[in-house]
């Protein structure tokens, strides 16, 4: 029997994750076990250039020497206590440094962190309410799977069964980039919104980025009006750039929320704000929250060694977006070449290729006609030339250190040649 039959056998659609699944692309899903700096390789021994870098963790590339060879000393010392270490400690030092924030909690998974921050936010303001906007994306938490993003919108099922309609009528959407939207709301709702969430750089609904304006009036808004402001930073913390993105926006969210990259590729989540908001956690306030494995020593040495390499790399972040602007005009000028109807967006080293054709994209609005079956062909010719990216049109392109930019040129060639099958094929 293959993988995957015996994967479907005993796992929902074979996968632990949706996206995973390959279905948006037409494909059945590829198993994988051996990776290496820009390389990994599937059960078959086929080698891929990776651009999905485990959405976003293995930024050091895979198997970073920086952090693996450490990591199998760790082993020795210990796996976990559920109880307090001196790494917790240090990670949660180099943490709030790093990020400019007073006090973070760590727990296992962005899901957990957005989750908990929510809870966090209400507690302090004693209200109910939140805001998120359509397309954004932050976990899988009940009141967040609204006109949610990636997985959702692939699935076109913008929310799931199973929530309680009850839940997310505490949750309003509103239009990303539209600030006039957020400010409806707050007056019709005024005095009910603890919370705003958003990805200051949308990485779920492809990359969209928010404008400095909108940013700013959205900062605005809120501090007029006793909302806190939080940053859904599981991609941009330190995928951007070093440490937080709120510097490039030249705002203070009041909360952070971080996740891919913070745990080297173990799974970790972090939230983060001021010592005033922070002490209403357990157990010093009474806004509850807990993980027996939050903390691991493991995840916490490996992301702490992914932090402090990133730290002694700080040019990294020009080179990953220098390459990414490489990669962008490559697209673009094959998409000239051959015709074929797309657009290239970009924040720094985050980035997506759109199929369809399209004015700005400021929103899910203008992202959601995308042509879904172009990117299913063209993810099938690149996966035959031994390029992996994601397997859905709604998600980045993650650039890492092991990229080069003769793997950029060759990654160009290939887009070419893909978009001159597709359109042999129409
Ligand atoms: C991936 C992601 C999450 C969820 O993180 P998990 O670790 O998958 O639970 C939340 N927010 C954003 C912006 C993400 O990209």
């Amino acid at each position: 029997m293959d993988l995957y039959e015996r994967a479907k056998n005993v796992i929902p659609g074979g996968v632990n994750s949706p996206v995973r699944a390959f279905q948006s692309v037409g494909m059945d899903p590829i198993f994988f076990e051996r990776a290496d700096g820009p390389y990994i390789y599937d059960v078959d021994g086929n080698k891929y250039i990776d651009y999905i870098d485990s959405w976003g963790p293995m930024i050091l590339g895979h198997r970073p020497k920086e952090v693996v060879e450490n990591a199998k000393k760790y082993l020795d010392e210990a796996i976990t206590f559920g109880l307090p270490t001196e790494v917790e400690v240090e990670m949660a030092e180099l943490f709030t440094k790093f990020t400019g924030t007073e006090m973070v909690r760590m727990v296992n998974s962005g899901t957990e962190a957005t989750m908990s921050a929510i809870r966090l936010a209400r507690g302090y303001t004693g209200r109910d309410m939140i805001i998120k906007f359509e397309g954004c994306y932050h976990g899988h938490s009940d009141g967040l799977l609204v006109k949610s993003g990636s997985g959702t919108l692939t699935y076109n099922s913008p929310s799931s069964l199973g929530v309680p309609k009850e839940i997310t009528d505490f949750t309003l959407v509103c239009e990303y980039n539209n600030i006039e939207d957020v400010k409806e709301k707050i007056y019709k709702f005024r005095g009910k919104i603890a919370c705003v969430i958003i990805e200051p750089v949308a990485g779920n609904m492809g990359v969209v980025p928010a404008d400095k304006t909108f940013i700013k009036e959205l900062r605005k808004v809120t501090e007029e009006n006793g909302i806190l402001l939080i940053f859904d930073e599981v991609i941009t913390g330190f995928r951007t750039q070093f440490g937080s993105i709120a510097k490039d926006f030249d705002v203070k969210p009041d909360l952070f929320c971080f996740g891919k990259i913070i745990g080297g590729g173990l799974p970790v989540g972090a939230f983060a704000g001021p010592r005033e908001i922070m002490n209403k956690l357990s157990p010093v306030g009474g806004v509850y929250q807990a993980g027996t494995l939050s903390g691991n020593p493991l995840a916490m040495k490996m992301g702490r060694d992914t932090l402090l390499a990133l730290d002694e790399n700080r040019e990294l972040y020009d080179k990953l977006e220098q390459l990414a602007i490489r990669l962008g005009k490559g697209f673009e000028e094959n998409l000239r070449k051959t015709g074929i109807k797309g657009k290239v967006t970009r924040y720094k080293s985050m980035m997506s290729l759109f199929f369809g054709d399209f004015g700005e994209i400021k929103s899910y609005n203008d992202v959601k006609n995308a042509d879904t079956k172009m990117y299913a062909k063209y993810f099938r010719a690149m996966v035959h030339q031994n390029f992996m990216f994601a397997p859905a049109q709604f998600e980045a392109i993650f650039f890492q250190k092991a990229h080069t930019e003769d793997i950029i040129d060759r990654t160009i060639e290939a887009n070419l040649l893909a978009l001159k099958w597709i359109k042999d094929e129409d």
